[in-house]
């Protein structure tokens, strides 16, 4: 599993720390690191994934072990296990498809670390469906944007450079206007096209927006409101938003599961939802819903194509089930008898279990408790190539290996634990 591939600068890579995966991006040194083209957060995420002095020695309940052993140990703690639980999942394509198969031979539950948002989004699409766009689409065609509770520029820096101000757009349109709603003066800053154009901002507390989304869905179809402000919102204010919305060509509604942490949520996105389709009645408009991160996008779509279903899944007898609530993370560890936790873009230790626990992720990841196992493994789109799915899940994009690495890769560490529950004699990673 040693790696010898010798790298020269400048190296062209695709950023995986947020869902826009950049391509544009060029490593030009890694001691220091230097890239260009990257925006803080790119740059946060390269310069932690090169940093020395992480833990590279897999280890037993904190002690120093070889690969191999600590390989046998994992199968041996899944080989005794009856509900195990595969939690955390920050991986990719690659990575997610050997886990699958391990969760397949092992009856294992499977749950992402941001599930709580996806699964807001994912219970909207169940209940009746969604029209949702690309980044294409956004650059090419979008002339107005609606951000609901969210900033964008925080979670996804680049999105104003990469798709609202591009002028290589397919065709000759004026740059979209920028509307928020839900997000404080004072977050909106980055939104400031590089003309001086300012976007137009709606205040309103976070928890306010469903009762404010509701009183759009009214308005748009013409319902006298007995009020005079919605959410501290006056409604002459919602009147003229509606009047821009139905004005645009192209409405594009932004949102952040991640953001919209009030109790059943996935209303607020249906009522977003049900926005989106009374304007295509008269013209045209689309939703964009921001993912979370750690690869959330990956796993989901490559689990939802091997299994039929999304992350909150399990397999039984070699047949998947899936439960938004009894599968969680938060549920499973309750009664799990093993937990595998993944994360391997950033070193997000695992939940505190009772159940005995092997991790296997970022090098740089550090212990409360130290787990029963841990192997670190190489950081994709650093250590290794791989595979993720952009935030709007049209296409997936390589990511590059961009160092010399002693690290194995996730899948191949999964590979040899299934191999050495079917046979301990096949084991041998040298
Ligand atoms: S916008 Fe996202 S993908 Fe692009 S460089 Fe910044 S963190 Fe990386």
């Amino acid at each position: 599993m040693k790696k010898t591939t010798s790298l020269t600068f400048p190296i062209a890579a695709s950023c995986p720390a947020c869902g826009l995966l950049c391509d544009d991006v060029i490593l030009t040194s890694a001691a220091p690191v230097d890239l260009k083209n990257a925006c803080a957060k790119g740059i946060t995420f390269f310069e932690q994934s090169f940093q020395t002095g992480a833990n590279e020695s897999p280890s037993i309940a904190g002690k120093p072990c070889d690969l191999t052993t600590a390989i046998r140990k994992a199968a041996d703690i899944l080989s005794k296990s009856k509900s195990a639980l595969f939690a955390g999942l920050g991986t990719e394509v690659q990575g997610m498809r050997a886990i699958m198969r391990l969760a397949e031979e092992t009856n294992a539950t499977l749950d992402h670390m941001h599930s709580d948002s996806t699964v807001r989004n994912t219970l909207t699409m169940q209940n009746g469906g969604w029209l949702t766009t690309t980044l294409a689409e956004v650059k090419n065609r979008a002339d107005v944007i609606l951000a609901i509770g969210t900033d964008i520029a925080t979670s996804h820096p680049r999105f104003f450079e990469k798709t609202v101000w591009n002028t290589e757009s397919l065709f000759n349109k004026p740059t979209p206007e920028v509307i928020y709603l839900g997000v404080p003066a004072e977050k909106t800053q980055a939104s400031i096209s590089p003309n001086g154009t300012k976007p137009t901002v709606i205040a309103a507390d976070l928890d306010k927006i469903p009762e404010i989304v509701n009183a759009l869905n009214a308005l748009l179809v013409n319902k006298k409101l007995k009020a005079e402000t919605v959410g501290s919102v006056p409604v002459t204010t919602l009147l003229a938003l509606v009047d821009k919305l139905k004005a645009a060509q192209y409405l594009v509604a932004v949102w952040s599961a991640s953001s919209f942490k009030f109790t059943h949520a996935e209303l607020t996105i249906q009522s977003i939802v049900q926005l989106i389709n009374q304007l295509n009645e008269t013209s045209r408009a689309a939703g964009l819903p921001l993912n979370s991160g750690d690869g959330d996008s990956s796993v989901n779509n490559t689990s939802t194509w091997l299994s039929g279903y999304p992350t909150r899944s399990r397999y039984v007898d070699g047949k998947p089930e899936y439960d938004t609530y009894h599968f969680s993370i938060s549920q499973q560890l309750k009664s799990c008898d093993a937990l595998l936790w993944v994360s391997t873009f950033n070193p997000h230790p695992p939940p505190e279990s009772e159940a005995p626990t092997i991790v296997i992720g970022h090098p740089g990841m550090r212990f409360k408790y130290e787990p029963d196992v841990f192997i670190p493994v190489g950081i994709p789109g650093v250590d290794h190539t791989g595979l993720m799915f952009r935030l709007d899940s049209s296409i997936t994009l390589p990511l590059k290996k961009l160092r010399d690495s002693q690290l194995p890769k996730l899948s191949d560490v999964i590979n040899h634990i299934e191999a050495a529950l079917l046979s301990t004699d096949k084991v041998s990673l040298d």
